[in-house]
């Protein structure tokens, strides 16, 4: 079920416990910032998750919070992901869900990182 992105962070939420450790998850890179690690349920031949470590709901919500550093340091660390997992070329594609319409699902930010092959159009029509 999609979630609603104005509601406020819960701590219990499934990518607050892998952070935590309290899960287990393929993790693929982890910085300061950021923790990138596999999907569960691969969309794509590569589909990643990274995530901020900071606890913040959707992209709305750590566009309007998050420290500069913070938001430097996670779209930084995005391309960093995808750079070393050799995507650059033939390419790939990111995607973040907000709230509803949207269909986030877990709500704790994060961005899909898609790749593999061709991807096709943007959204399913
Ligand atoms: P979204 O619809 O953008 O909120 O996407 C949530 C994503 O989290 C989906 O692609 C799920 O397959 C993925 N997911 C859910 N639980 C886990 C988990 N325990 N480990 C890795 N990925 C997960």
């Amino acid at each position: 079920m999609p979630i609603d992105a104005t509601l406020p962070y819960d701590d219990q939420n499934i990518f607050a416990k892998i952070l935590r450790g309290e899960i287990p998850s393929t993790r693929v890179y982890e910085d300061d910032h950021a923790l990138a690690f596999l999907d569960i349920n691969p969309q794509a031949p590569t589909h990643i998750l990274v995530i901020p470590k900071g606890a913040y709901v959707s992209w709305d919500d750590f566009s309007a919070r998050a420290p500069d550093a913070e938001i430097a340091g996670f779209v930084r660390a995005v391309g960093i992901v995808a750079r070393n997992a050799g995507l650059v070329e033939p390419g790939y594609r990111l995607l973040a869900n907000i709230g509803q319409h949207g269909h986030q699902e877990v709500p704790h930010l994060h961005v899909h990182i898609f790749a593999g092959r061709p991807l096709g159009p943007m959204l399913a029509r």
